[in-house]
C-alpha cells in the first residue's frame, strides 16, 4: 500500500493513472500533477467514473524545485513517476532527492536548447542517489525500458554472450492524419531529424538522418521500410552489455510521413533556436506542435499495431543461434482501455510495471539504475498479465 506521485498529464501520464488505479493494493493513493491542472482533473474525472477511484490532482512546474519539493511533502508519496518532458527530468530528480523519495522516469534528459539526449547528466546522480537510500530508475517506458528488459532477459535465459542486437520499431497503424506524431511532437521530432548512430566494435558509427533502410518483417503485419536512427537505450545497453559487437535500432517511417517532415525542416518549422514573430520571440518547433494534432487525441479511430522488439545473435552452448522477442499491441484495444492510443500505452504500462516493482522490493537498490541492470523475470511475467504479451522466436533469420 503506497501513495504514489504521477507527474504529467499527456497521453503517457493518462495510462499511468489508469494502469495505477486498476492496482489499489499497489498504488493505494495516487495524485496527477502536471502544468496545466484542469488536464489532470479531466483525466482524475475518467478514471474515477470507470473504478470508483478518487485521484488527488495538483498543479505543479516541474522545472521549480521548491515547489517540486512542497508538493512532495505535502502529499508523501513513496515514490514519484515522471512523465512529463525530458527537459524535467533532473529538476524532478533534486527535489526527490531533497524530499526523500525514490524516482522513475520513461525518457533520459534532454536540454531543451540543444537536441542531444544522452544519460552522462542522469548517470552523475549516482552518488546523491546512492548517498540518500533512495532508488532512481531510468527509461522505464517501452524503448527504453521494455527493450531493455528484453535484452537482459534474453542474456540470461538464452544466451551465454549477446553479440548482436537489433531494437525494431514498427507503428504500423493508421490515424487518418495526414501528419501526427505518436507521443509529444517536439520531443519526437527532434529526435527523428538527428543523424542517425549506432555502435559497432567498441565505437559510434554516425550517419545522416534516414540514409539506412530496409525492409523489414513484423509479426501479424508484414514487410515496413525500417531505418536507422539513434535511441537512447543504446547508450546504457551497450555499456551493461559489453559483450555486444554491434547494436542498432530501427524504426519504421511511412513515405508520406517523411516527405512531410522533410518539409518541415527545409522550411525551418523544425527549429529551436527562437525568432522574432510580431515583437515576440517563438521557437518554431514549438509553435509547430501547437498547431499539429494533439498525440492524446488520435487515439479514437486510430486502426492496426504497433509491434517493438530485439533481434538477437550471440552464442549459447558453443553454438551461434538467433532469437526474436517482441510485443504487438493494438491502437484500439489500448483506447477502449484507457483512452489513448498504442504508443501511449505502450509507454504507461512498463512505466507502471517498473513502479510496482520499486514499491513491492521485487527491484531495490540505492543509486541510479537502467532497467537492464535489475531482474527482467517479475518484470516480464508481469508484461503479461498487465496488457503487453510477449511472443518469441528461436533460431530465425533475422533479415538485419
Ligand atoms: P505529452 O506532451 O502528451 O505530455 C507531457 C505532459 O507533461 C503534459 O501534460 C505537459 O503539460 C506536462 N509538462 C510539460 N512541461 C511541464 C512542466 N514544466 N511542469 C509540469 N508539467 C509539464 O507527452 P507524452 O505523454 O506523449 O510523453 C510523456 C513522456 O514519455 C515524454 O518524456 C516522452 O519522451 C516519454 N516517452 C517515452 C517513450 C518510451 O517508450 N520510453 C515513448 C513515448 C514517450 P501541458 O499539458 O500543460 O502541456
Amino acid at each position: 500500500m503506497s501513495k504514489v506521485l504521477i507527474i504529467g498529464a499527456g497521453g503517457v501520464g493518462q495510462v499511468v493513472v489508469h494502469k495505477c488505479a486498476q492496482h489499489p493494493s499497489v498504488f493505494s493513493d495516487i495524485m496527477l500533477a502536471s502544468r496545466t491542472k484542469s488536464k489532470c482533473d479531466k483525466i482524475a474525472q475518467g478514471i474515477e467514473s470507470q473504478y470508483g477511484v478518487k485521484i488527488k490532482t495538483a498543479k505543479i512546474d516541474a522545472e521549480d524545485v521548491p515547489a517540486l519539493v512542497k508538493l512532495i511533502r505535502r502529499f508523501k508519496p513513496k515514490m514519484v513517476i515522471n512523465v512529463a518532458l525530458p527537459y524535467q527530468d533532473l529538476t524532478i530528480m533534486d527535489a526527490c532527492l531533497e524530499a526523500g523519495v525514490h524516482y522513475l522516469d520513461t525518457a533520459n534528459y534532454e536540454p531543451k536548447d540543444v537536441a542531444k539526449f544522452e544519460y552522462s547528466w542522469q548517470w552523475a546522480y549516482q552518488d546523491r542517489f546512492k548517498e540518500a537510500g533512495l532508488m532512481a530508475v531510468l527509461g522505464c517506458g517501452f524503448d527504453p525500458g521494455v527493450t531493455n528488459v528484453y535484452t537482459a532477459y534474453a542474456a540470461k535465459h538464452h544466451f551465454d554472450e549477446i553479440h548482436y542486437l537489433d531494437i525494431v520499431d514498427a507503428n504500423a497503424g493508421s490515424h487518418g492524419k495526414a501528419f501526427a506524431t505518436n507521443f509529444n511532437p517536439e520531443i519526437n521530432i527532434r529526435e527523428i531529424t538527428q543523424n542517425g548512430k549506432y555502435y559497432e566494435n567498441g565505437e559510434w558509427v554516425e550517419i545522416p538522418p534516414h540514409s539506412v533502410m530496409k525492409p523489414l518483417n513484423y509479426p501479424e503485419i508484414g514487410p515496413k521500410n525500417s531505418y536507422v536512427i539513434f535511441h537512447e537505450e543504446l547508450e546504457s545497453l551497450t555499456k551493461h552489455f559489453p559483450t555486444l559487437k554491434r547494436a542498432r535500432f530501427w524504426m519504421t517511417f511511412g513515405d508520406e510521413y517523411l516527405t512531410h517532415l522533410r518539409v518541415i525542416q527545409n522550411i525551418g518549422m523544425a527549429g529551436i533556436e527562437p525568432i522574432n514573430f510580431k515583437g515576440k520571440k517563438i521557437v518554431p518547433l514549438e509553435f509547430l506542435k501547437a498547431v499539429l494534432p494533439n498525440p492524446g487525441d488520435l487515439g479514437e479511430n486510430y486502426t492496426g499495431w504497433t509491434s517493438i522488439g530485439c533481434r538477437i545473435k550471440g552464442i549459447k552452448d558453443g553454438q551461434e543461434k538467433t532469437y526474436y522477442v517482441y510485443n504487438n499491441c493494438s491502437h484500439k484495444a489500448a483506447y477502449e482501455e484507457t483512452g489513448t492510443q498504442g504508443v501511449s500505452y505502450t509507454t504507461g504500462v512498463p512505466a507502471m510495471i517498473g513502479a510496482m516493482m520499486m514499491l513491492t522490493g521485487e527491484w531495490s537498490g540505492a543509486g541510479v539504475w537502467n532497467v537492464e541492470q535489475l531482474n527482467p523475470d517479475p518484470f516480464m511475467a508481469k508484461l503479461n498479465e498487465y496488457g503487453l504479451p510477449w511472443h518469441e522466436q528461436h533460431n530465425i533469420d533475422l533479415e538485419v
